[in-house]
């Protein structure tokens, strides 16, 4: 582990932070806040922390937390920077995600998605586990980074208050002479974090840093907090824009990387494309037309496709780190995930189509969705810039010039583009009495927060006065969004806690877990469909659990997973996921935890309709089917097991927005269940 680690050190010593390396301290050391600004690739993320961990700013021994807004983020720099750092992951730098924990007593650096930041604050409000707070990626401006933002303003104000009335106390103490000296380190705490109540209390330091120029406004947010810049290494990037826009954008990404491969030097090739489908639709055309290719170019090599995005399990998401095989070029597909937040090696070529998929909330009738959008000119020049990291580079956009004046010159913050009912529900957990008083960089509106008080309310989380109950209490306390934690805690009445674990558990990896690639697909199919449950996906999925369960062997579980096109690792994970989960529910006390079903269905989408209310459908004379509450129509996802079946009504996890509003993870109920489970005033509406 030493060997790589000094084997690592002169390429780190070349990032360019690292020429900023005393400023940097000094300026954290000076300030209760600073905002960090450099480019993707400058080493911000890897390294800055690191030098926080030597330094000894603002104690003796600091504890630092740097938060990403995505997992795989966080988990993937911990193993890098404790690879650099000569350690093994989880000792000395760790991670902790949403149901995955890798750190130790003498952990002194955690990498941790924001939310699981987030959800530290329920059991240490003001985040006394840590000396450093470094909100990374703050450009990206998540819901949780930015909720984070708001909290930390007035923590940093109450620890200091704290830091110096127990500086006043032991002035007193010495002054008349009865001074305990207490040199020694406090003992760490048994929960795995460094402990807590015996360590004396720190000022908190707050470190924002950022990839684009947008500083002036953290800046502003942090009472006029200092700047840090520092000065990147950006290579020259030549940007190409095609002359019509391309409706066919796939097709015209298809031709781009073909054509680059023909006509441009060696280079890894990034494309940019909006989500999952279309990564595996580019990636199969590719290797549909690579054969000819290969006759045709002989001497240009071959090409190596490699996907990434969030969901795509971890060991697939190295290959795309990876270096290429000799006389290959390497073509990674990827979401916006490859934007900022990670760094390729070897990119020589971007491709952008110009889109991204993200959530959007229609204010006006409550529903999120995933929608395809045009990027931000900010983004598109992110995008850019991920050519020009170890050379020169070229960007081939996939739209006009005009269409890129046309673009919003930034991205909108999420805070303004998603349901709030996370947000606000954990902001009244925390403490906070007036959601309308919290500090928010970008206010959301006022109809979105209405809105999701009202959907609150509607879960039994808030009382008539909007205030939080013991019921909104229980659900802030549980990682899950508050649609799940309310079917969780509906579940105790329907006798089926033991069945919800396991769905919810299996419903954080499902994209992971069948194995759908365009090559197998109708194999897959026709092996899953002994799971096949008539009430539709979510019951499949507590089918295909059943059958894994089943079986005790690991041999056999292997086997059968191949066999049926279930992948084994993500299966591990959800069971990991449960294992958590159900420590979690025994310790809260939510109710009867032995209780189950067996294999009765009922209880099961009883409990489900139980928070899932606001996501029904009935079926309509004309076989669509119409949203419960705003009669808008939703056709079921060909994805689903309930496509092209008849439904009375139907509940499902989420919708996406393309050539039609379609429903994601479906199953089929009997309006009834709606009406009965519904609150009174959703119910009213709907007859
Ligand atoms: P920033 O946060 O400023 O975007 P990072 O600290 O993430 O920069 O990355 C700095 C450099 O470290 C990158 O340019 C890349 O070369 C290298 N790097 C980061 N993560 C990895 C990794 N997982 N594998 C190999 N190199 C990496
Ligand atoms: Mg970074």
């Amino acid at each position: 582990a030493k060997e790589e680690a000094l084997r690592l050190l002169p390429a780190r010593k070349l990032l360019p932070v690292w020429a900023g390396k005393d400023a940097i301290l000094e300026g954290i050391e000076k300030n209760d806040t600073v905002i960090v600004l450099a480019d993707t690739g400058s080493g911000k993320t890897t390294q800055i922390p690191q030098f926080l961990v030597r330094s000894n700013i603002p104690c003796e021994a600091p504890r630092i937390v740097c938060t990403q807004p995505r997992r795989v983020a966080a988990t993937s720099l911990a193993q890098r920077v404790s690879t650099e750092m000569g350690q093994h992951l989880g000792g000395l730098v760790g991670y902790t995600v949403r149901f995955d924990d890798r750190t130790s007593r003498g952990t002194r650096l955690k990498y941790a998605t924001d939310g699981a930041l987030l959800a530290e604050m329920l059991g240490d409000r003001d985040l006394e586990a840590y000396d450093v707070v470094v909100l990374d990626e703050a450009h990206e401006r998540s819901l949780r980074t930015d909720m984070l933002m708001g909290f930390l303003k007035d923590i940093q104000r109450r620890r200091k208050d704290k830091y110096r009335a127990w500086k006043a106390a032991q002035a007193s103490a010495k002054g008349k002479g009865r001074a305990q000296e207490n040199g020694e380190a406090a003992p760490p705490a048994s929960n795995g974090r460094p402990a807590v109540e015996e360590r004396d209390p720190t000022e908190l330091k707050i470190v924002v840093m950022s990839a684009t120029i947008d500083a002036k406004r953290f800046s502003e947010f942090f009472d006029d907090a200092p700047v840090l810049y520092v000065q990147g290494r950006q290579h020259k990037v030549t940007v190409l824009y095609s002359a019509e826009p391309q409706p066919d954008y796939l097709d015209a990404a298809l031709k781009t990387i073909f054509q680059i491969h023909k006509t441009y030097p060696p280079g890894a090739v990034l494309v940019f494309l909006p989500g999952q489908d279309e990564i595996e639709s580019l990636a199969s055309s590719i290797q549909a037309y690579l054969p000819d290719m290969e006759k045709t170019l002989p001497s240009k090599g071959s090409l190596l496709v490699t996907p990434l995005y969030a969901k795509l399990p971890p060991a697939e998401q190295a290959k795309a780190f990876a270096p290429a095989p000799p006389n290959t070029r390497k073509v990674i597909l990827a979401t916006n995930i490859a934007e900022t937040s990670v760094t390729i090696p070897g990119v020589k070529f971007v491709v952008d189509c110009g889109l991204a998929k993200e959530k959007r909330y229609h204010a006006g009738t409550g529903i999120e969705s995933l929608v395809t959008e045009s990027i931000s000119q900010s983004s598109a020049k992110q995008r850019a810039g991920r050519a020009g990291r170890e050379s020169d580079g070229f960007c081939f956009r996939l739209y006009p010039e005009q269409v890129f004046n046309s673009l919003d010159k930034r991205s909108q913050p999420e805070i303004q583009r998603v349901s709030l009912t996370f947000a606000l529900l954990h902001l009244l957990a925390a403490g906070q009495t007036d959601v309308f008083e919290f500090h928010f960089m970008d206010r959301p509106d006022k109809d979105s927060i209405l809105f999701a008080l009202l959907t609150l309310h509607g879960l039994d989380a808030l009382d008539k006065q909007g205030r939080i109950t013991s019921v909104g209490r229980q659900m802030a306390s549980l990682p899950l969004d508050p649609v799940y934690a309310r079917v969780l805690l509906a579940s105790f009445a329907e006798g089926c806690p033991r069945e919800i674990v396991d769905l919810v558990s299996l419903l954080g990896s499902k994209d992971q877990l069948l194995i759908n690639t365009a090559a197998t697909r109708d194999l897959a199919h026709a092996a899953r469909q002994k799971f096949v449950h008539r009430r539709g996906d979510h019951l499949l999925l507590l089918n295909i659990l059943r059958a894994f369960e089943e079986l005790d062997e690991r041999d056999e579980r292997k086997a059968w997973c191949r066999d049926n096109f279930v992948s084994y690792k993500t299966m591990l994970a959800v069971l990991d996921a449960r294992k958590q989960l159900r420590e979690r529910v025994e310790r809260l006390g939510l109710g009867e935890w032995s209780q189950s079903v067996g294999d009765e269905d009922e209880p099961v989408l009883n409990a489900l309709v139980g928070g899932l209310f606001a996501n029904t459908a009935l079926r309509q004379e004309d076989g669509t089917y119409r949203h419960t509450l705003t009669k808008q129509v939703v056709a079921i996802h060909p994805s689903s097991t309930l496509h092209n079946k008849k439904a009375p009504a139907i509940l499902y996890d989420e919708l996406v927005l393309t050539t039609k509003t379609y429903a994601r993870g479906v199953s089929s109920i009997e309006p009834t269940q709606i009406r009965s489970k519904a609150p009174s005033m959703f119910a009213k509406t709907m007859r």
